[in-house]
């Protein structure tokens, strides 16, 4: 019998059978393993169990909730190879890639294991004669994160670190399409000595999101996913009062200078269009190229550096890259491809019919170029999420700017070049949250926040960072007086000042 990735609740794994989907391994193309899709009554008693767990943990001092996130992180180092190999079985990710995403993850603990000092909060000593006013940063209660296939362990670990050491409850919906990392995280975490109850994950579809957003008890959600589900969720917890962030889609523009060092700018862009097979919120697919000869010249050195990557499966580290999530996302990329070139495009190199010896069920995509792209295509309208790199055409760069402007998306952005002044002028002027100079996959580190512009970023906070600190704590202000003894003052009516 198939084995069901079940819950985490209360401390303890419930295995579910009620009802399951199956999660593939997409380098084979078969069945690996099955989720558990969590009822509302099983959503409920999750929260029930964050609610009980919340008033001893947000009254537990920050430095030894600190510890145990120490505790964790070497947990999480101890067991690198473990939680690497879930990532690729379920998600198909190379294991150098996904060594990468979980040192990301990483950070984000190490990050969290500065509470005591992030929690401090702010004091003023005699802001009037013998009043002392100050700031507490105070926990919210149970809160959610829902997140997206792409980054099984990391993006879980954007959030509930930091939400955890601020002194709030957890509950943690991953992606029902590779399960059994962020539930390994869960167990990590409780080795390390987090209390029961204080995280807790339910795996399951929009049946379980909808009883997270309809909840009382939950305060806050965090999402990152898709712009369509990323909207919905807004629109629906802050209609009920809760405090949203809501992390999108992209469509990641590179621009490319006369004046660039092109062996670098083709370096650089193979690995941020083609790493992890384009499955990136941040991976870039569109360059631009200013001028014809700096297309023609990024064109030919692009072809030529692309007939040496190697496509597989992910625990042969000699691959770059390996298969799509699922048969109707390989479906989706490659009708992508169709359209651009139906629409007038030329497909440089193709990546449409790969097939990869001793996997040929997998859900390969090859790397794909596409040049003469333009902005009406729907290819270049959408989010493709695949290893297809589309090439266009501009003669200046204010129309590479507007271009990058125009589009619905604004997550994340570079420019390749030399000009100092150029650089700076994109940067100031750029409709886009992440920038990136000569940088391709400009990711801030774990103590900047992340966080696109436009239709990447729903609400007002980015995630972690100290955006993170800001959305999981509530700022509470105290202005306290003690007159000296035998001091009495008068009514006033007038507005203290
Ligand atoms: P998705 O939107 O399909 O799913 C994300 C989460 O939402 C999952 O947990 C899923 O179970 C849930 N969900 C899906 N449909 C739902 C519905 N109708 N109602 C309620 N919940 C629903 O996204 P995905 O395919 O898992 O991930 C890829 C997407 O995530 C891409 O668009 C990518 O750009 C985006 N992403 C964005 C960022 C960012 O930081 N901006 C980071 C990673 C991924």
């Amino acid at each position: 019998m198939t084995q069901i990735v079940g819950h985490f609740i209360d401390g303890e794994v419930v295995e579910d059978s009620s009802r399951t989907q199956d999660v593939f391994d997409p380098a084979l193309g078969e069945v690996a393993t099955q989720v558990a899709l969590a009822s509302k009554d099983t959503v409920e008693m999750a929260i029930a169990s964050a609610q009980k767990a919340f008033p001893e943990w947000r009254n537990t001092p920050p430095l030894k909730r600190a510890r145990i996130m120490f505790r964790f992180k070497e947990l999480l180092e101890e067991n690198r190879d473990k939680i690497c190999h879930l990532l690729g079985k379920e998600h198909g990710k190379i294991l150098h890639d996904a060594a990468g995403e979980l040192q990301r993850g990483i950070e984000n603990v190490e990050y969290a294991c500065g509470a005591p000092e992030l929690l401090k909060g702010e004091y003023s000593k005699n802001a009037g004669p013998n009043v002392d006013s100050w700031s507490e940063l105070q926990s919210i209660g149970v809160v959610a994160g829902i997140t997206p296939f792409n980054f099984p362990a990391m993006v879980p670990m954007w959030m509930f670190p930091l939400a955890i050491v601020c002194g709030n409850c957890f509950i943690l919906k991953p992606s029902e399409r590779n399960p059994s990392a962020p539930l390994f995280l869960a167990q990590l975490l409780q080795q390390a000595g987090l209390p029961k109850g204080v995280l807790n994950v339910v795996n399951g579809d929009k049946q379980a999101v909808d009883a997270i957003l309809e909840d009382k008890r939950v305060k806050a959600v965090s999402f990152v996913g898709s712009t369509p589900i990323a909207e919905h969720i807004y629109t629906k917890a802050t209609a009920s009062g809760k405090r949203c962030q809501a992390l999108g889609g992209a469509k990641n523009h590179a621009i490319i200078m006369p004046d660039a060092d092109m062996d670098n700018a083709v370096n650089q862009l193979l690995g941020a269009a083609f790493g992890s097979s384009g499955e990136r919120c941040m991976a870039l697919s569109v360059v631009v190229a200013v001028g014809d000869k700096a297309a023609d010249a990024l064109i030919e050195k692009m072809t030529a550096a692309m007939q040496s990557l190697k496509v597989g499966v992910f625990d042969n580290t000699d691959n770059d890259f390996g298969p799509v999530i699922t048969k109707q996302h390989q479906q989706k990329v490659m009708g992508y491809i169709d359209s651009a070139e139906a629409d007038g495009a030329n497909i440089v190199v193709d990546g449409r019919n790969l097939i990869v010896e001793g996997y040929e069920n997998g859900y390969f995509v090859g790397a794909t170029l596409i040049d003469n792209v333009k902005a009406e295509m729907d290819s270049y309208k959408a989010e493709i999420f695949g290893p297809v790199l589309q090439v266009m055409r501009v003669e200046s760069m204010e129309q590479a700017m507007q271009l990058i402007n125009d589009h619905e998306y604004g997550n994340g952005t570079c420019i390749f070049t030399r000009d100092g002044e150029a650089a700076r002028y994109f940067s100031d002027n750029i409709e886009v949250g992440m920038v990136g100079i000569n940088v391709p996959l400009p990711v801030p580190v774990a103590y900047h926040s992340f966080g696109g512009w436009k239709r990447s970023l729903f609400g007002d906070l980015s995630a972690y960072g100290p955006d993170g600190v800001k959305f999981y704590t509530k700022r509470k202000t105290i202005t306290q007086r003690w007159p000296s003894s035998g001091v009495r003052e008068g009514a006033s009516f007038a507005f203290p000042s």
